[in-house]
């Protein structure tokens, strides 16, 4: 049974702890910054405000965590995509990630690579200094290849403690280029440079001691007329090949009668067929009557392949132009196979004889005034056409060259 003068008293000190509570609640508001203009009128209202905003605060945490989660995948992707090897180091040095294009390139040999005394010593640099620094060096196993590196310290760490990038490059195939146009300038300096000595030599025989014997002139100027008939060729066969390179990539515009065209240069081979005693034939009835190509180039391919089956024929022999509908990979084509039956060509030579200047014999293809440029024409016409050349021969027996081009579907072909 409570006492009656208990109650007062009691009231008293609940109201007087509401109200302080009330204040108390109020400064917290006030302080936090929680829209204390709005409170009271009620005292229970604001607490749930306070409820909403830690919920909101806690909603916008988790989709900035999420949205950071996704710039760091973002991240890696893009070093995993990125077509140069590229290798991420933390500070401790330790491979944080090496993308697809690193691991295809060095498979299980990244930290050699990183090893290497000079691409180590950039890293150090690239540490120590917060600086970028590139590094060339060459990894001599499993075939020797020339590696130039970009190291660049990221100044920032990223989120999976990477500050260190490495990019390796492989400039082998770069180098390979290179030397190949040095080869090929020294090359056509060589080749024009024999002629050319032989015309001086000449010409100071003629000044000089053959100076009143007609007959010697006579001979000299023949051989002298060839030489300088050997340089003609050899630089119309240089400029030919610098024109086709240049419009390679392009797609050929214009249709081409190729059956006509086969004819057209056959005719003009008949002197030099009867002075060797040769036959040739003809079946192109596989021919579309338009092809799409280029005509003065596919005219050159013929003439190119017909030059060396009369020259490399056997004399008294069957030279033979064939046709024939022909699909490859899917494609269809039509093939124009160029055989002889002369000297044949040894197996190990065959992948070798569309490069720039390669002849099987030297000698005997100057003799028959070759420039050992015809077949590199051929090459880099049939590439411009999207076709091919494939080159079969048995030493001896014969030797067939066939070009392939692709034909366009519909009732044109
Ligand atoms: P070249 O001007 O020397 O004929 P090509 O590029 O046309 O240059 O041919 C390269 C080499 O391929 C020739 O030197 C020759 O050794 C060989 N060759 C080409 N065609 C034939 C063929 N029909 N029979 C035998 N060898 C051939």
């Amino acid at each position: 049974m409570p006492l009656p003068w208990l109650v007062a008293p009691l009231l008293g000190v609940m109201v007087l702890g509401a109200v302080a509570m009330a204040v108390v609640l109020r400064r917290i508001a006030a302080a936090l910054g929680l829209a204390p203009g709005l409170w009271p009128p009620g005292l229970w209202p604001w607490p749930g405000r306070l409820l909403d905003q830690a919920r909101r605060l806690r909603r916008v945490g988790s989709e900035q965590a999420a949205a950071l989660a996704r710039l760091v995948q973002a991240g890696a992707i893009i070093i995993e995509r990125l077509p140069d090897p590229l290798i991420v180091l933390d500070a401790a040095r330790t491979v944080r990630q090496a993308n697809d294009a690193a691991r295809a390139a060095f498979g299980e040999d990244i930290a050699a690579v990183l090893r290497h005394p000079v691409l180590r010593a950039a890293i150090e640099r690239a540490y120590a200094g917060r600086t970028t620094e590139t590094a060339t060096f060459s990894l001599p196993v499993p075939i020797e290849r020339n590696i130039r590196a970009r190291v660049v310290h990221l100044l920032q760490e990223l989120p999976d403690g990477g500050i260190v990038i490495v990019v390796l490059g492989d400039r082998s195939r770069e180098q390979a280029v290179e030397r190949m146009r040095a080869d090929f300038v020294a090359n056509a300096s060589h080749e024009l440079r024999t002629p050319l000595a032989s015309l001086i030599g000449f010409i100071e025989t003629l000044q000089g001691p053959a100076a009143d014997d007609a007959e010697a002139q006579r001979r000299f100027l023949a051989i002298m007329a060839e030489q300088a008939q050997r340089m003609n060729r050899l630089i119309d066969d240089l400029l030919s090949l610098s024109r086709i390179e240049v419009v390679e990539h392009q797609p050929p515009e214009g249709a081409v009668d190729l059956a006509m065209l086969v004819r057209g240069i056959a005719e003009s081979f008949e002197l030099r067929l009867e002075a060797r005693h040769m036959r040739l034939t003809l079946d192109l009835a596989a021919l579309p009557r338009r092809l799409p190509g280029d005509a003065d180039q596919l005219a050159q391919v013929i003439q190119n392949l017909l030059d060396n089956a009369v020259k490399y024929g056997r004399e008294g022999g069957l030279v033979s132009v064939t046709a024939r509908a022909e699909s490859r990979a899917g494609r269809a084509g039509v093939a124009l196979i160029f055989e002889d039956d002369g000297l044949g060509i040894p197996r190990a030579d065959l992948p070798r004889l569309t490069e720039r200047f390669y002849r099987v014999d030297r000698g005997r293809s100057r003799a028959a005034g070759g420039t050992g440029l015809g077949l590199a024409i051929v090459k880099h016409v049939l590439n411009r056409h999207r076709g091919a050349l494939t080159i079969a021969s048995e030493e001896g027996k014969f030797s067939r060259f066939t070009v392939w081009l692709p034909t366009p579907p519909g009732p044109e072909s």
